[in-house]
């Protein structure tokens, strides 16, 4: 049962993270509060005051500026989904944000909570790693910037100070004759491996590949040595480098044995997932050109 707390309503940043500073260890940011309330009624955690960060403006914005794609911390995954701005720049994200959870998970659940949350089991993490993307925290004393890929520390663990909040997620739009594609496997309520992948290609040239894999270890993570193999080669080379390249993505994937599935199990299905979505990029990038 959820035992009370007090609901804190900043208006700002600032105030936010002075909240933070003040009350310590028992408070917390509050969402959408799909995953803060689900823990809070097991019992599991418990917070005297909920600081509820929806009423602050800039956290509800989406905009893009300069080739960037800002995202305020607390824009839902539905809005991710339905925006004509996202879908237009964006395709992949509008679709795997479609794919997230449930409507009514996705009506409240937000980007920023998604993050910070840090649940391994979830798409926008590693999805976000091969579009390059970061993230803005900011506190009261100042702001700064860091790669997706840095704010995972552990399962539940994020790069975050106490008294710091994600503020928004920059995406910067792809560079021409560049695709991503996203391929997800499960069979519980949340996903068991998820793989992203961009191609920048030519019908010449496969030139970069990116390849992020997730859900199946502790945190979503880029996989350069396999990038490597991949890049700057001929589609032919390319392709006859793919089963190595599966392998190697399956070993570096730190899988873990749990309800989703076997470590083998997992790495294997990493692998599998890497050729699917290195296959739909790729063609999605040559039509691009
Ligand atoms: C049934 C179910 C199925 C799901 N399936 C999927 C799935 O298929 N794929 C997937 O990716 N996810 C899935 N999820 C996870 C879902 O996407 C998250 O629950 C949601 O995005 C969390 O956002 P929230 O706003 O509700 O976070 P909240 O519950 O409000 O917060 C979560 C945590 O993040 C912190 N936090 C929130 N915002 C900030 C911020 N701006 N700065 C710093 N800290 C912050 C909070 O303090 C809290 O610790 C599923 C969840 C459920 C319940």
């Amino acid at each position: 049962m959820l035992q009370p707390f007090r609901l804190e309503e900043p208006a700002s940043i600032e105030e936010a993270s002075g909240l933070l500073a003040r009350y310590g260890d028992s408070a917390k940011l509050y969402a959408g509060g799909t995953e803060l309330l689900l823990v809070m009624k097991e019992g599991l955690l418990h917070y005297d005051h909920l600081i509820n960060i929806k009423l602050i403006p800039e956290l509800t914005q989406m905009s893009m500026q300069d080739g960037t794609l800002h995202i305020g911390a607390a824009i839902t995954h539905r809005t991710l989904e339905q925006s004509p701005l996202v879908k237009r720049h964006f395709p992949t994200i509008a679709v795997v944000e479609a794919n997230v959870a449930n409507v009514r998970v996705r009506e409240v659940g937000t980007l920023g909570g998604n993050l910070c949350f840090a649940e391994p089991h979830a798409d926008p993490g590693t999805l976000l790693q091969v579009y390059d993307a970061t993230v803005q925290l900011d506190r009261h004393s100042g702001s700064r910037q860091l790669p997706v890929e840095d704010l995972f520390v552990d399962s539940f663990d994020v790069s975050i100070e106490a008294d710091e909040l994600l503020t928004s997620v920059q995406v910067p739009v792809l560079a021409p004759n560049t695709a991503v594609a996203y391929r997800k496997f499960g069979f519980l309520e949340r996903p068991s491996v998820g793989v992203a992948v961009a191609v920048t290609a030519t019908p010449e040239q496969v030139h970069t590949v990116k390849l992020a894999v997730g859900c199946v270890g502790p945190v979503p993570r880029r996989m350069r040595e396999v990038e490597d193999l991949l890049s700057g080669k001929g589609i032919d080379d390319v392709r006859s480098e793919m089963e190595t390249a599966m392998q190697m993505a399956g070993h570096a994937a730190d899988a873990i044995t749990d309800l989703h599935g076997s470590a083998e199990y997992k790495a294997y299905l990493v692998g599998v997932l890497l050729h699917q979505a290195f296959e739909e990029a790729y063609q999605t990038a040559l039509i691009a050109t």
